[in-house]
């Protein structure tokens, strides 16, 4: 079996996703050490101990996750779930690597690069705050009839209702997209011309500007629209090492 080390690891998935660039929530990189040696990585979106629990089942050297353990606005106490999964990962000696933007916005692999493949949609622009959105079409050139239609390949795509707000004037052309919570780029979606804009989840008043803009807005689910993204990269570079590797989703509606 083909090994690498922890710090070769993070030294590829930092050369691949770039992390210095981003502003972010939370530390990108090598969220808690385990082992020096690793042959085997988890992805999964969150770092959660569900996800922990099957990372051991599986017998991982090193987790790799969208959504880590530490972010602004926590107390700092390792009490409660904060201990629980700590403890786990210690217990296993297994390494956490976790990306939050700079794992949304990896063009080829990220979470909204491959929610757009996913889609069948090509991203030709990006906007709104860092450049996370990307803004495109649908990869055949073609367009949705309609809200209900665009709503339906979603669905038909990440196997999961959603939920759709505001009818699109004409033919949908111009879609506008970033994975999970972005609800808050619906205005530069707009802005920069989209007729429909695809993201996690919704908030009140963006059901509001959807109606009152013609502009039509899908909540596919935080998680649905960020599985993608953390088994590209950790496949591309435990391939990098020929280290085995797997995705493991642990289902959440929300
Ligand atoms: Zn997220």
């Amino acid at each position: 079996m083909n090994t690498t080390t922890r710090p070769d690891l993070l030294q590829a998935f930092d050369a691949l996703l770039e992390p210095a660039r981003f502003k972010d929530y939370g530390p990108n990189g090598l969220q808690v050490e385990g082992k020096r040696q690793v042959h085997r990585i988890v992805s999964g979106v969150t770092a959660s101990r569900a996800l922990i629990e099957a990372a051991i089942d599986a017998q991982a050297d090193a987790v790799f996750v969208h959504h880590g353990l530490f972010w602004r606005g926590q107390d700092g106490c390792v009490t409660g779930w904060m201990k629980q999964r700590l403890a786990l990962l210690l217990a296993h000696d297994i390494n956490l690597f976790a990306y939050h933007l700079p794992l949304d916005a990896h063009p080829e692999l990220g979470n909204n690069a491959q929610l757009g493949l996913q889609l069948g949609l090509t991203a030709g622009a990006r906007f709104g705050e860092q450049n996370l959105g990307f803004l495109g079409g649908r990869s055949d050139g073609g367009s949705f009839a309609s809200t209900c239609a665009l709503a339906e390949h979603i669905e038909s795509r990440l196997k999961r209702p959603v939920v759709q707000v505001g009818q699109a004037q004409a033919a949908i052309k111009n879609i506008a997209w970033c994975s999970g919570g972005a609800q808050g780029y619906f205005e530069a979606a707009i802005a920069a011309g989209a007729d429909a804009f695809i993201t996690g989840e919704i908030s009140e008043p963006q059901a509001h500007y959807a109606r009152e803009m013609g502009v039509a807005f899908i909540a596919c689910g935080h998680h649905a629209s960020e599985r993608y993204g953390a088994p590209a990269v950790a496949a591309h570079v435990a391939a990098q090492f020929g280290l085995q590797h797997q995705f493991i989703d642990i289902d959440n509606p929300a």
